[in-house]
C-alpha cells in the first residue's frame, strides 16, 4: 500500500489520510455551526433547504499528497463549506488551472 509524506517526514496511508480528512470535515461543519448557528456555503451564502453542502479542499487532496504535504489535506484551514454548485464550479476551475 502506498504511503504519502507530510512536510515533517511522517508517512500515512490513503486510509489514514481519509480518516483524518473525515474528522477535519466534521470539525469544519461543527465550527461553522457553532459560530453562526447554521451551515451555509461560504462562497454564495446559500443555506436554503435542499441545498447540499460539501466540504471542499482549497489545495486538492491529490496535490497535498503529490507535494509531500499530506497534512494540509486534513488542515481545517484548507477546507471550505461549499454548496454543490460552487463546489463543481471550483473543481472545474481547478481542473482548468492544472492544464499546462
Ligand atoms: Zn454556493
Amino acid at each position: 500500500m502506498p504511503t504519502y509524506r507530510t512536510s515533517t517526514g511522517k508517512r500515512y496511508t490513503t486510509q489514514q489520510i481519509d480518516d483524518k480528512i473525515r474528522v477535519a470535515k466534521a470539525e469544519v461543519l461543527k465550527n461553522q455551526f457553532e459560530e453562526y448557528g447554521y451551515n451555509f456555503c461560504e462562497q454564495c451564502g446559500n443555506n436554503g433547504s435542499g441545498t447540499r453542502l460539501d466540504c471542499a479542499h482549497d489545495l486538492s487532496v491529490k496535490r497535498c499528497k503529490e507535494e509531500g504535504r499530506s497534512e494540509v489535506a486534513w488542515d481545517i484551514r484548507n477546507i471550505n463549506v461549499l454548496c454543490r454548485t460552487c463546489h463543481q464550479e471550483k473543481d472545474g476551475l481547478n481542473i482548468q488551472s492544472t492544464r499546462p
